[in-house]
């Protein structure tokens, strides 16, 4: 009798093995078939925090990306971490249940799944929105569900400033994780050269503070590497004393354009004074008005700064000026007020080439030239801006420990130049890209003919078919793939989040 119970026992014990837990049990294979997916975030962190397709406040997140090709992206679910560790929860949830996700800072990206994706998880940042700065006044620390609007808002009563963006509503998070040019670069370099340190999720779901003391491979990585290396939950950036400054915009019709470029390519090469900032813009107004547009400033309360005289003797009148003396906050609003945030289908195109006031000519010229094939497209507004990464914003990419981008202050000032559109039809969009590249692989050639061509690709202003990460040099790109491959092994940031500028290459083909 006892030796048939103990076979009895011994019998089911084997069966029960086999049958309710076998030696190579998998767990996450089990919960995958009780049906967790990337939508049980909103068993674990509820209503508040997790919007479906059916919820209204789902179709009111999507309609808020500024590019329509972003609002036709539709997310399985919406997830709002409140802290660190909610991102990183989602980050696992995400490789538990193999469901691609994206992160959304202000949602500015023109580039179609830069921050948003199609069935997966988009992690919208906007309840992290802490903003402290430090008892000395040297730091401002702020999470990525901030725009430039309230940080500079915040800072602007503590009496200081951040090297940040320039239109209020662009988002924190990806204008300084691609670089971000400000209106005080040339003083102090781009926005990722001025954070002390970023407080990370990686791709195991870790939290780490990264500096230049703390994981320097990292962090070096992070200020221009864009998405592909972590989710930034937290950005410190080095603050200064700043009060008022004087700027704004002036419009003027085509006769002023030879004057405006001899006017920005002196501002441009002159290095004694890093105050001045400016973006000169060639646009068109239909039916058929060539205009400019010229954005001034000087990180001073100062209005006619010495530097300045050239632009300010131009006689040609102006159609609209509203420079003056303000905040920089209202400076920023002042950008979107005057259409930087047209609604639409959006497309941004970069290139660079070294500063040359030939060759700014030239390229004003192919734009206008090159114009009439899409002019009759509806509701297009495109403008060229030309910018002027001074000598004195290369040097200061070479702060703490410097930047991937690959600038070369020798090789400076650089032309950074930039199309960017926006139009009302889908049908559209081919010929539009078209353009794009036709201007400028035009504007390159003429650069490469006169010896002043140069390879850098400014991500934050990348087409999708463009190539950044390529464009810093083979040695920067090894050494990111080098970093990546350190703290992500498995591709994450590279595989589960596919949109954006990747580090093997541009997310899509031109249409
Ligand atoms: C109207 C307008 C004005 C602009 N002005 C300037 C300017 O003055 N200077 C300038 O340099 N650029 C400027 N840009 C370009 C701007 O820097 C880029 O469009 C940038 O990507 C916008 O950042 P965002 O956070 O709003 O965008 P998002 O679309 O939210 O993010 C862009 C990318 O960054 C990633 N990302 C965002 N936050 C995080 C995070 N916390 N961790 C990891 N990845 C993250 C996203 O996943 C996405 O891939 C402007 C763009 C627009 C449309």
């Amino acid at each position: 009798m006892k030796s048939f119970v103990s076979v009895a026992a011994l019998l089911s014990a084997a069966l029960a093995q086999s049958t309710f837990e076998p030696s190579d049990f998998n767990v996450t294979e089990a919960l995958l078939k009780n049906g967790v997916d990337c939508t049980s975030l909103k068993i674990i962190f509820g209503n508040d925090q997790v919007e479906t397709r059916s919820e209204s406040s789902y179709t009111s997140f999507v309609n808020a990306f500024w590019s329509n090709q972003q609002r036709e992206i539709k997310p399985e679910c919406i997830f709002k971490p409140e802290k660190a560790l909610d991102v990183s929860t989602a980050v696992l949830i995400s490789r538990l249940t193999d469901c691609p996700f994206a992160a959304k800072s202000g949602g500015h990206s023109p580039v179609p799944g830069g921050s948003n994706i199609n069935g997966g998880i988009t992690i919208s940042f906007e309840k992290m929105n802490s903003l402290a700065i430090s008892s000395d006044k040297k730091v401002l620390s702020f999470q990525p569900g901030h725009t430039w609007l309230s940080v500079y808002t915040f800072a602007e009563k503590q009496g200081v400033a951040v090297n940040g963006g320039r239109v209020s509503t662009v988002g924190v998070g990806g204008l300084t994780l691609g670089g971000g040019i400000s209106y005080t670069s040339s003083a102090n370099g781009l926005a990722c050269d001025n954070v002390v340190s970023f407080e990370v999720v990686t791709a195991s779901g870790i939290i780490i503070n990264v500096s230049e003391t703390q994981y320097a491979d990292l962090y070096w990585a992070l200020r221009g590497g864009g998405n592909n290396f972590g989710l930034v939950t937290k950005f410190n950036l080095e603050a200064f004393p700043l009060g008022q400054v004087w700027g704004g915009q002036r419009i003027y019709t085509q006769e002023a354009m030879p004057a405006l470029i001899d006017a920005y390519f002196n501002l441009g090469q002159q290095e004694e004074d890093p105050k001045a900032h400016q973006i000169l813009s060639f646009a068109f107004s239909a039916p058929n008005v060539a205009l400019a547009i010229v954005e001034l400033e000087y990180v001073a309360p100062v209005a006619n700064a010495t530097v300045m005289a050239e632009y300010n003797a131009i006689n040609s009148p102006t159609i609209a000026d509203t420079t003056g003396i303000k905040t920089l906050a209202r400076l920023t609003t002042g950008l979107d007020e005057s259409g930087a945030s047209s609604p639409g289908r959006q497309l941004f195109i970069t290139w660079s080439t070294k500063l040359d006031k030939d060759l700014a000519t030239i390229t004003k010229d192919i734009f206008y030239e090159e114009l009439p094939t899409i002019s009759d497209a509806a509701g297009l507004v495109p403008a060229l801006s030309l910018q002027v990464l001074t000598k004195s914003l290369l040097q200061k990419t070479k702060k703490r420990g410097g930047n991937p981008l690959g600038l070369d202050p020798a090789s400076g000032p650089l032309m950074n130049c930039l199309i960017a559109f926006s139009w009302t039809n889908k049908a559209d969009d081919s010929r539009i890209h078209k353009f794009a590249e036709r201007v400028r692989s035009r504007s390159v050639a003429a650069a490469t003919a006169k010896g002043k061509s140069y390879p850098y690709l400014y991500m934050n202003y990348a087409a999708p078919w463009q190539n950044p990460i390529e464009s810093y040099g083979s040695a920067n790109k090894a050494r990111l793939l080098n970093i990546a491959q350190k703290y992500d092994p498995t591709e994450v940031f590279q595989q589960l989040q596919p949109g954006y500028f990747k580090l093997q290459g541009a997310p899509m083909p031109m249409p």
